[in-house]
C-alpha cells in the first residue's frame, strides 16, 4: 500500500471514490508520514481537499522543522511552490510567538499568584501570627503546622523590615518590596478598619492624593492578582 498510496489518494479524488480516498487519508496520516514525504503530502493534501490530513503534515512540518526544511521535499516545493514555502515559514514564525506569548503569560501569573500568596500570608502573620511574628494578644506558636506557602518567606521579609536600618520607601531592596506588599495588601483590603496589617488604613488615605495615572497602575495590578484566582473579591480579605 505505501507505494501506491498518495497516487491512489489523488485518483481516488479524481474519480470521486470516497471510501477509498477516506482509506488513502487514514493510512497516510497514522502510519505512512515521514520527514522525507511530509512536503510532499502536505502538498497533495492540499490539492487533494485532505484538510484533517493537511492540518496533521502542517503539524508534523512545524515541529521538526529544521529536518524538513533540509529535505528534498522542500527543496523541491521552494522551486516548483514558492508561495506555499513563504505560507509555512510564515506560520512557523507565527507559532513560535504564540509559544512565547504562552510562556510570557504562564510566568505573569506565576508571578501573580504569588502576590496573591504573599497577601494570603501578611493578613494570616498580622492577624493570627506564625512562628515567631504576630499580634501580641495572641498566642501564635500553636498555630504549626503552617497552611500558607508564602509565610516563611514573608515572615523573614516582616523580620528584616522591622530591624533594617534603611526603612524608608526607596531605601533597602528587601524593605521595598516590603512596602509594596504592604500597599497592595491595602488596595485589596476590604476591611481597613478592623484590619490588623500595619499602614493598611494609611495606604487607603494616600490613594486619593495619588494620581490618576498611578491609580490606574494599581487598579490593573489588583484586577489581575484576583482574577487569577478566579475570584472577584478575596475571601482572606472580607470582614471575618
Ligand atoms: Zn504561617
Ligand atoms: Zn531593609
Ligand atoms: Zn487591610
Amino acid at each position: 500500500m505505501e507505494a501506491y498510496v498518495l497516487h491512489l489518494l489523488v485518483l481516488s479524488h479524481v474519480f470521486m471514490v470516497p471510501h477509498l480516498k477516506r482509506e488513502c487519508e487514514q493510512n497516510l496520516e497514522s502510519s505512512f508520514l515521514t520527514i522525507d514525504n511530509v512536503i510532499d503530502v502536505f502538498q497533495i493534501s492540499l490539492l487533494c481537499d485532505a484538510p484533517r490530513l493537511s492540518l496533521i503534515c502542517h503539524r508534523m512540518i512545524l515541529s521538526n522543522f529544521k529536518a524538513v526544511s533540509e529535505s528534498e521535499g522542500w527543496k523541491a516545493m521552494k522551486e516548483s511552490h514558492p508561495v506555499l514555502e513563504k505560507e509555512v515559514l510564515e506560520s512557523m514564525i507565527e507559532e513560535e510567538n504564540n509559544k512565547k506569548e504562552r510562556t510570557r503569560k504562564i510566568n505573569e501569573r506565576k508571578i501573580y499568584m504569588q502576590l496573591y500568596e504573599a497577601m494570603e500570608a501578611l493578613v494570616h502573620i498580622c492577624r493570627d501570627g506564625c512562628r515567631t511574628i504576630g499580634p501580641c494578644d495572641k498566642d501564635f506558636k500553636a498555630n504549626q503546622p503552617c497552611k500558607y506557602a508564602a509565610c516563611k518567606g514573608l515572615e523573614l521579609l516582616v523580620r528584616h523590615f522591622a530591624a533594617c536600618k534603611l526603612r524608608v520607601p526607596g531605601g533597602c531592596g528587601h524593605c521595598k518590596r516590603m512596602w509594596q506588599l504592604l500597599e497592595l495588601h491595602s488596595r485589596i483590603c476590604s476591611d481597613p478598619d478592623g484590619c490588623r496589617v500595619p499602614l493598611c488604613r494609611n495606604f487607603k488615605q494616600r490613594i486619593s492624593k495619588q494620581s490618576k495615572k498611578e491609580e490606574i497602575r494599581w487598579k490593573i495590578l489588583v484586577k489581575k492578582i484576583l482574577r487569577t484566582r478566579g475570584i472577584g473579591i478575596a475571601p482572606c480579605f472580607q470582614q471575618q
